[in-house]
């Protein structure tokens, strides 16, 4: 399986890349500017070699980059649309110079408007960013958790705004776990899993699911907000990511976990759950209880 986590790039890239790979990584996802807004620190040429070189000599496989959430495709008001595309296009670019597969892009919120045209603002805005830059990075939509007056919830909404980019060639969707399930897509159970795939199918089309954001859910089922936790002790739980994790639909593709982290350890276990997981086994094994085996052994 391709597994990796959201790198911090605080230390910068070259630093991002031997965190992944401390980690056993086989695929990450970084940020390429600080999220919130603010300049983006200047990517020479020379960097982004190095960076490229560096992570594919550690197998790292595929790049996945996030957007900025400062950007609102699918805003009503003019200014902010324009903006918000100058920013997405330079994001582009900058994606094309760190050689990524994939610009994982939230589509924003339509601020009280009509659905439809925000679909459309949405799609304009994609068509003209991959219409900007001579490039192979694929721009994944992601889904949401559905809160607020946010677009991009349900799957037929993703599969509108594809449908409507003039080069559908290099537009994919990303599914988070978190998001589908606080959606109301109930991923936690084995019927439940199969229906929302095949509801995916149906509506987007599951060849161009590309990356999936594996995070189990602090919040419950339908809660429409969005509450990453770590994986199995949130309300998704450990046997329901045994099954998406081996699912035939989803097991080749890569998937990126962004739980919550303070340190390096945050991410070493809930990578070692996934692993576990993904070898068929879901029985949590903290160290505690093989102290206390030895311990009953001994006796
Ligand atoms: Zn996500
Ligand atoms: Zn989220």
């Amino acid at each position: 399986m391709r597994l990796g986590v959201h790198v911090p790039i605080a230390g910068g890239l070259l630093e991002a890349v031997a965190r992944a790979q401390r980690l056993s990584c086989t695929t990450m996802q970084i940020f390429s500017r600080s999220p919130r807004g603010g300049p983006a620190p200047a990517l020479s040429c020379e960097m982004a070699g190095q960076f490229d070189r560096a992570r594919r000599s550690a197998g790292l496989e595929p790049l996945a980059v996030h957007g900025p959430y400062i950007i609102n495709l699918a805003s009503p008001e003019p200014a902010m649309w324009q903006q918000s595309l100058r920013l997405y296009r330079e994001e582009y670019a900058r994606c094309t110079a760190l050689k990524a597969q994939y610009l994982v892009t939230h589509v924003g919120s339509p601020r009280g408007d009509a659905e439809a045209p925000a679909i459309a603002r949405v799609a304009e805005a994609v068509s003209q960013t991959l219409e900007s830059c001579d490039s192979d990075v694929m721009i994944l939509l992601e889904n949401t958790a559905g809160s607020g007056q946010g677009l991009g919830c349900r799957f037929e909404q993703l599969a509108g705004i594809r449908a409507q980019v003039r080069d559908q060639r290099r537009v994919g969707v990303c599914l988070d776990t978190a998001h589908s399930f606080a959606a109301g897509y109930a991923i936690h159970t084995a019927q439940g899993l199969q229906r929302t795939l095949e509801e995916f199918d149906r509506t987007v089309g599951l060849a161009h699911l590309k990356l999936v954001h594996l995070n189990d859910s602090k919040v419950p089922f339908e809660a429409r907000v969005d509450r990453h936790w770590h994986i199995g002790q949130g309300h998704i739980g450990s046997e329901a990511f045994g099954r998406i994790v081996t699912h035939a639909s989803l097991s080749h593709l890569p998937f990126i976990l962004e739980t919550p982290k303070s340190t390096e350890a945050d991410d070493q276990r809930n990578l070692a759950a996934v692993r576990r997981l993904a070898a068929g086994s879901s029985a949590p094994r903290p160290r505690t209880m093989k102290r206390r085996t030895h311990a009953a052994a001994r006796r």
